[in-house]
């Protein structure tokens, strides 16, 4: 008998993922702990470090009594209380297992062999992967000093473009795009393409240009907004996000769905989370008075901070050398302190750092400065 594990033969005759699963690069997350596994902060993840609404906890404590009951799968007790908070319509909210279940259902939905699907160069890494599922080709549009640059992703479509995903304010770079900007991009998008803004840090974003494209959805058939409860609402690990989206687009997505891709407690705890209006004003102030302390104050000692209109900092250290991002990292590392490196998104020299407690990040500068210090060239 042929010995057959893992060899080409074998890799040739047996099941065979379609064309484009083995060119996804797998997400890799933030990291939760150091080199040496000693107890760590984690600042690699854009979590709330306030954690969760109390009364959104409360609410998933009272879901264990659902727990042999299958959910409503439409998600309507949730869908209801993002509709009342938000001022929107409760019918054109699709809501997911967190938001990249909804990319991943748009990509699935509206794109396909032969199809391309733009994303930009330091965009979030889930668009490419949501692509490359479909089927379709992910398409790179080039980006203008780390902002998405609305003629470069003008100039790639093509009759084959079926959608555009763009985060705003974006991650990992914290860049923004203003409404008129955006305004600018939906009127000249060809109509055939969808427009995906992904809102997951659009309630930290104070810049007087910005705003939101949720109410824009109201008013056109080719422009859809995704949201999550991981960032602002403290909500990561229970898996909730939501897309606001014409009704003909929440109708396809629905039919492709996951039937219980929201769980009870996913939705109890959600419908908490957003009428709790206070965590969310204490969340939002938290992270905007701390990004300007940090901006400024890793500022003084010399990093250069990326302005950004999100819940983190892109930070950036020497190209190479005694001051580069790996050995800030494990500088940080030894610290106990835990940042996320940028090689995957193609910034091997910038270290992206989420705004964290008080004592974290007055324990980042400290270690900093003193890396600064101690690192001459
Ligand atoms: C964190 C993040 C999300 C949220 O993902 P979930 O699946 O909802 O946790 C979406 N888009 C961007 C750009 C993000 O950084």
């Amino acid at each position: 008998m042929t010995q057959n594990h893992g060899n080409q033969d074998q890799g040739a005759q047996g099941p065979q993922p379609k064309p484009g699963v083995l060119r996804i690069h797998a997400y890799v997350g933030g990291a939760a702990q150091t080199k040496s596994g000693k107890p760590a902060v984690k600042l690699s993840s854009n979590e709330n470090p306030l954690g969760a609404s109390p009364a959104a906890k409360a609410a998933y404590e009272t879901a264990a009594r659902s727990l042999p009951i299958y959910p409503e799968g439409s998600a309507r007790i949730l869908r209801e209380a993002i509709a009342e908070a938000e001022g929107l319509d409760p019918a054109r909210i699709v809501c997911g297992a967190g938001s990249d279940d909804i990319l991943a259902l748009l990509a699935k939905a509206y794109s396909g062999e032969g199809d391309e699907v733009i994303h930009t160069r330091h965009g979030f890494s889930v668009y490419p992967i949501a692509a490359l599922t479909a089927g379709a080709e992910p398409i790179m549009a080039d980006e203008t000093d780390l902002r998405a640059d609305v003629d470069k992703i003008l100039d790639l479509c093509t009759p084959r473009t079926k959608l555009v995903f763009l985060a705003n304010p974006n991650n990992p770079t914290g860049t923004y795009l203003s409404i008129k900007e955006m305004a600018r991009l939906r009127a000249e998008l060809p109509p055939q393409v969808l427009l995906v803004v992904d809102e997951a840090y659009a309630e930290f974003a104070e810049a007087g240009d910005f705003g939101s494209a949720l109410k824009t959805v109201e008013t056109r058939e080719d422009l859809v907004v995704t949201r999550t409860f991981s960032k602002i609402h403290g909500l990561a690990g229970l898996r909730v996000g939501w897309g606001y989206m014409p009704l003909a687009v929440a109708d396809a997505l629905h039919r492709i769905r996951g039937p219980f891709n929201t769980s009870i407690p996913a939705q109890m705890a959600g419908a908490a989370a957003i009428r709790d209006r206070a965590h969310i004003e204490a969340s939002r102030n938290h992270v905007l008075r701390w990004r300007s302390w940090l901006a400024q104050a890793l500022g003084g000692i010399g990093i250069e901070a990326t302005p950004s209109q999100a819940n983190f900092l892109l930070l950036r250290f020497d190209p190479e050398g005694p001051r580069s991002a790996p050995a800030a990292d494990a500088w940080l590392q030894e610290r106990g302190l835990i940042l996320r490196r940028m090689e995957g998104y193609g910034l091997p020299d910038r270290l992206r750092l989420s705004i964290g407690r008080e004592e974290d990040n007055r324990a980042v500068v400290e270690a900093l400065a003193q890396f600064m210090t101690e690192n001459h060239q």
